[in-house]
């Protein structure tokens, strides 16, 4: 099968897997996978599967990239953090939807490839950066949107007092060797709001920095 093919049914997938929001779709369609699949896995980068990158991580699933972007009703004037860099996939179909994206990983090496991908693909609105994302970016805050890619016991107090009233956040709650579940919270003037709606499996949300 040729690359156009494989791209069809990239597309194809998402569609049967929920995915209805045109901007999702259309960034889903523009931001191509596979800058961000390297090595030997890069002929599989078309495929709804999460896969192998470097420091023992992984690119999520494309549909479940989608279903979280879909998830986080991002709009054109939003301020949005992730963490939980990994590859920097997740970080561009934002940067097709929101006005600027901040991504923290915990790993550097991750941070300095991401970076090096987003430069390439002129995505100049996404500012990629080493840390702790447990205790989010205060020097940023307060953001419309926060998108965690790695799975936390439960959404981290830092990351909520940084949400704006109105502010969505999307994070996978649960323990990283049992299956998690993804949780919506809506902060408003009365307070949080969760909803549950998917199960999902992300790597755990680690505490500090790594040396690599
Ligand atoms: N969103 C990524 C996939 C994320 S994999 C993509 O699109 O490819 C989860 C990532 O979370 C890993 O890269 C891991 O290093 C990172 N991570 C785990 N704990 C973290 C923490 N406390 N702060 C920042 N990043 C963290």
């Amino acid at each position: 099968m040729d690359t156009a093919e494989l791209k069809m049914q990239f597309m194809f997938a998402l569609r049967s897997k929920g995915v209805t929001d045109t901007r999702v779709l259309m960034a889903m369609e523009t931001i191509d996978r596979g800058f961000f699949v390297k090595g030997i896995f890069a002929n599989r980068a078309y495929e709804d599967t999460p896969l192998p990158i470097a420091c023992g991580q992984t690119i999520s699933q494309p549909s479940v990239v989608a279903l979280m972007s879909q998830a986080l009703k991002v709009s054109p004037r939003d301020k949005v953090l992730e963490v939980g860099t990994g590859s920097g996939y997740q970080a561009a179909i934002l940067s097709q939807l929101a006005r600027r994206v901040y991504t923290i990983d915990r790993h550097p090496r991750l941070v300095r490839e991401a970076s090096t991908i987003f430069r390439r693909l002129d995505l100049n609105n996404i500012t990629a950066l080493t840390g702790d994302g447990s205790f989010g970016l205060p020097e940023q805050a307060p953001f419309d949107r926060i998108i965690v890619t790695a799975a936390a016991e439960d959404p981290p107090g830092p990351l909520l007092a940084q949400l704006k009233i109105g502010g969505i956040m999307v994070v996978p709650v649960g323990q990283s060797d049992a299956v998690q579940s993804l949780i919506r919270v809506t902060k408003t003037e009365e307070g949080l709001h969760y909803d549950e709606l998917r199960p999902v499996r992300f790597v755990p949300l680690v505490e500090g920095i790594d040396k690599d």
